[in-house]
């Protein structure tokens, strides 16, 4: 079969190799569709660690074709979608109930196999069946709303509250969405491309601001801006320092501040603690997706999310790494992967 491998740092090609055997408690799955993300790219150029050589993706969906041995809740045939995120169950965070802070964390599509090939392993209690009925490109995205609704959760949404998203990628974009889902009643994104600021408004954002034109600052927190002193919660779904040292600038009093963007290993922003201290502000991070995947697969599968205005384009496995080694084209906020056109 064909798998996209990470071969080393920068290296990425298309290999023709051993279609997986499932273990005792493993699936072997079929990929219909894998999303390409931004970790794909951090992964790539080693801003977050990984252990090539490893066929990537972690967002995939797709039809159960064999089981192990020991599985039997699962029919041959069933549609699933992968919490690619695997913890050990016994270290110190994972008895806490921390499995994302796991100590031993193994990723399918960082650490293990993924789903950019025609076929990806998951064990089974990584496996969450979504209707055969769901287009499979929309189960791509069971991850990543994963990843926002735990993010959504730190925050401490409540109906009433107003806030700010830093970035309109998919990340940011399905974060407006389950932000009004949750109750926010004012919604407003921050993104540099006009494209992405009118589909975020059609998804639900009460605003939008240009962070490349405007002082959002002044925009969204001062006396005459959108909401004068700030929000209650400021979501960083951009991942670069510039939305970093906007954010807690953002919060009003008491508010929280959830870093979801990924900034590359070492690198460093300046904030001014005072304002933290002097306002009270919670400041915290969220990463990936700790038993939210179920929630995640029931929001998509009940049509509650718009997703294909988030679909860009589909390309082959073949076509796959000329997408993860440049940044996004303009206007562009997910790529899938369906292995199966190739
Ligand atoms: P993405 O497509 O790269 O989105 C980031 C967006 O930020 C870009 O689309 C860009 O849009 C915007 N941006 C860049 N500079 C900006 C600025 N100065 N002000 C405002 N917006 C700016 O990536 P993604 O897939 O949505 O993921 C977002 C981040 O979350 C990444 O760092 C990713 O690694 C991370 N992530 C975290 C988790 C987690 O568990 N916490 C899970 C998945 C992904 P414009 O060009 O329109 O500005
Ligand atoms: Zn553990």
């Amino acid at each position: 079969m064909k798998a996209l491998r990470l071969e080393g740092i920068g290296h990425l090609t298309v290999a023709e190799v051993e279609k997986p055997k499932p273990g005792p408690n493993d699936l072997l799955v079929r990929v219909e569709a894998c999303g390409i993300c931004g970790t794909d790219r951090h992964l790539l150029h080693g801003e977050f660690p990984s252990t090539p050589p490893v066929t990537l993706g972690h967002e995939f969906c797709g039809i159960v074709e064999a089981a192990g041995q020991a599985v039997s809740d699962i029919a041959i045939g069933a549609r699933i979608t992968g919490d690619p995120n695997i913890s050990c169950g016994t270290c110190p965070q994972c008895t806490a109930g921390r499995v994302n802070l796991c100590r031993n964390l193994r990723a399918i599509g960082i650490h293990r196999d993924g789903g950019f090939a025609d076929y990806v392993l998951v064990p089974r209690k990584q496996a969450y069946e979504i209707p055969l009925t769901l287009d499979p490109v929309h189960g791509a995205f069971c991850e990543p709303l994963a990843c926002c609704l735990h993010g959504v959760d730190r925050a401490g949404i409540r109906a009433g509250s107003s806030a700010v998203v830093l970035g309109g990628g998919v990340i940011g974009l399905l974060t407006v969405q389950l932000l009004r889902l949750a109750g926010a009643t004012t919604v407003i994104l921050s993104t540099r491309q006009a494209a992405k600021r009118r589909l975020a408004e059609e998804l639900g954002a009460t605003a939008t601001v240009d962070p490349s034109s405007t002082d959002i600052i002044e925009r969204i927190a001062g006396n005459d801006g959108l909401c004068p002193g700030g929000v209650d919660v400021v979501i960083e779904c951009a991942g670069v320092a510039e939305t970093v040292r906007q954010s807690t600038r953002l919060a009003k009093a008491g508010g929280t501040v959830a870093i979801l963007g990924v900034m590359p290993q070492g690198e460093t922003v300046e904030i001014e603690p005072f304002d933290i201290l002097f306002r009270e502000l919670r400041v915290l991070g969220s990463f990936i997706n700790p038993f939210v995947h179920r929630r995640a697969a029931d929001l998509v599968a009940s049509g509650a999310i718009e997703i294909d205005k988030l679909i860009s384009r589909r390309v082959t496995l073949d076509e796959a790494g000329a997408v993860i080694s440049h940044p996004p084209a303009a206007g562009e906020v997910k790529v899938l992967v369906i292995p199966e056109r190739t």
